[in-house]
């Protein structure tokens, strides 16, 4: 079968190895012309790591990440969340999340996507297709059909909207600035620590294991700001960030002075959501499909796991457009089970409510009762298929 993917995302490469190793012609195209990405880190949850097993790419990945053992965080004082994986490993083929940055995960699935006889076309951008009865026609690239197409172009896909699907795309009004600093003696290398003031203050650091760029230990930190004063803060620059993260965490605000010239980027976030991800022999899948906030930290985790089941769905039927609907059926739980999360979460980090407290008093009690603390970390690991699903395994979610 020759099949086309949109995006060389985590997504989009996943879906080309395990599709390309079943035999099938596979081509992924990417409107960028460098595949160097740029990105900070990526928390890798248990999820994510078994589908990396699968990928046979798990022991590639374990020489860059930097093992989280666990997530702090502190309002002033009050140690407020406290999760740590050890809790969950009965059940998961790792008992720690893993920090890596975002391009040593890409070159590894770029480099398994080449050695696996995918073809990559660089600097095409793919924006508008048609389907007829004798496959998918690509208008970017005229003149090849192919059996199947399969959308990973990320949030702002305008093949995604494209799609007779019902579906919404909502920006949220709160982002983020992030960077990366090389840090050999950072005191938590394996933990994501996190700060908060009430719900509109948070700053994160996150283990992120060996810099592409320097070979050096590396961290990333995010600095939670509302959209609207981004103008505000890049007129302020570097200067004025360290001056509020000074207030917050003096040593994070003093690794930053060291480091006038570090690139600062914003990440700015939206909610997609979708009636299902299938249209005949075309299927959505990645951010492109369900981009939600990062509060959960499931963003390359669900782009994994959806390539798993593309390929499993694909694997089980001949037929294209019954197995992209029998995907659609099998991905629904858990991917609805992380939007709702997800968006109920959120405020709870990034808003100008007053539910700070409300939310330090919640972590404070989940950790001091064991059933409530073990669904947060089942919810954390990726693993769950739906709020009274308690008993959820990465094992039954990737069956
Ligand atoms: C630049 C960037 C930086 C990121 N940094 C972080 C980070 O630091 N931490 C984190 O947790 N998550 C980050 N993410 C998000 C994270 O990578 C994704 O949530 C997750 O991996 C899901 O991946 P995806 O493959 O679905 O989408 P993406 O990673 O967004 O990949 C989509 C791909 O599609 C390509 N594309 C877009 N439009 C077109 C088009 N019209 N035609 C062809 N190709 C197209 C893009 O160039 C990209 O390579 C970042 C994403 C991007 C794009």
């Amino acid at each position: 079968m020759q099949i086309a993917i949109a995006g060389a995302g985590v997504a989009g490469l996943a879906s080309a190895i395990l599709l390309a190793r079943q035999g099938h012609e596979v081509t992924v195209f990417d409107h960028i012309a460098d595949p160097t990405p740029v990105g900070a880190g990526i928390l890798l949850q248990p999820t994510g790591q078994a589908v990396l097993q699968r990928l046979g790419l798990l022991e590639q990945v374990l020489t860059q990440a930097a093992p989280v053992h666990s997530l702090q965080g502190h309002t002033g004082a009050w140690h407020s969340l406290d999760l740590n994986y050890a809790a969950f490993s009965p059940h998961g083929p790792a008992p720690h999340g893993l920090g890596i940055h975002r391009a040593s995960l890409h070159g590894i699935l770029w480099q398994a996507a080449l050695a696996q006889g995918v073809q990559l076309r660089l600097g095409v951008a793919v924006d508008q297709f048609s389907s007829t009865k004798e496959g998918v026609y690509l208008p970017a690239v005229a003149s090849t059909f192919f059996d199947a197409l399969i959308i990973a172009n990320g949030t702002r896909s305008r093949l995604r909207e494209s799609l007779p699907i019902k579906q919404s795309f909502r920006p949220y009004p709160w982002g983020a600035f992030w960077t990366v600093l090389d840090a050999e003696d950072w005191p938590f290398p394996t933990t994501l620590m996190q700060r908060y003031r009430g719900a509109h203050v948070m700053l994160g650091v996150l283990p992120t294991g060996r810099n592409p760029l320097t070979q050096k230990t590396c961290y990333s930190i995010f600095w939670s700001l509302p959209c609207a004063e981004l103008p505000l803060y890049l007129a302020q620059g570097m200067t004025g960030l360290s001056d509020r993260i000074e207030a917050i965490w003096p040593e994070v605000a003093a690794c930053l002075r060291a480091s006038p010239h570090i690139e600062l980027a914003m990440a700015q976030y939206a909610d997609v959501r979708m009636q299902h991800w299938h249209h005949e022999n075309i299927l959505v899948i990645g951010d492109a499909a369900h981009a939600m906030s990062p509060q959960l930290g499931q963003g390359a985790n669900m782009a994994l796991v959806d390539a798993w089941h593309a390929a499993q769905c694909l694997a089980r039927s001949s037929h294209v457009a019954s197995a992209w609907a029998d995907y659609s059926q099998k991905r629904a739980a858990h991917i609805r089970y992380y939007q709702m999360a997800s968006r109920a979460m959120t405020p709870l980090y990034q808003s100008h409510y007053p539910v700070g407290f409300l939310r330090d008093l919640g972590t404070s009690l989940t950790r001091r009762i064991p059933t409530l603390h073990r669904q947060t970390l089942l919810t954390l690991s990726g693993a769950k298929q739906g709020w009274l699903d308690t008993r959820a395994t990465v094992e039954a979610l990737l069956a």
